[in-house]
């Protein structure tokens, strides 16, 4: 079932399981954790990251699973540069 109408709940943890993850967006829950300790030098990554994991919840939203990970991330970057304006 889709979550497009539903806006994704958002935890702030510490760390993830395995300490490395920056965030996840969890697809069956419509939940975003993102994980402050992998972020604690720079807060523009922050932002970064919690953008990053809402383009996941907007294209799981919209294409479901048509596109692989590895296709996600790439589609993500390119949205990461228009939004700035360096495509
Ligand atoms: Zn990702």
């Amino acid at each position: 079932m889709s979550n497009f109408t539903t806006p994704a709940l958002m935890d702030f943890k510490f760390q993830s399981h395995d300490g490395d993850d920056y965030g996840e967006y969890f697809e069956t829950t419509n939940r975003i954790a993102i994980y402050l300790i992998p972020h604690s030098e720079c807060i523009p990554n922050l932002l970064a990251t919690i953008t990053h994991e809402l383009f996941h919840k907007l294209i799981t939203d919209f294409e479901g699973d048509v596109i692989d990970i590895e296709q996600e991330h790439t589609l993500i970057k390119k949205l990461m540069w228009f939004e700035q304006d360096l495509v």
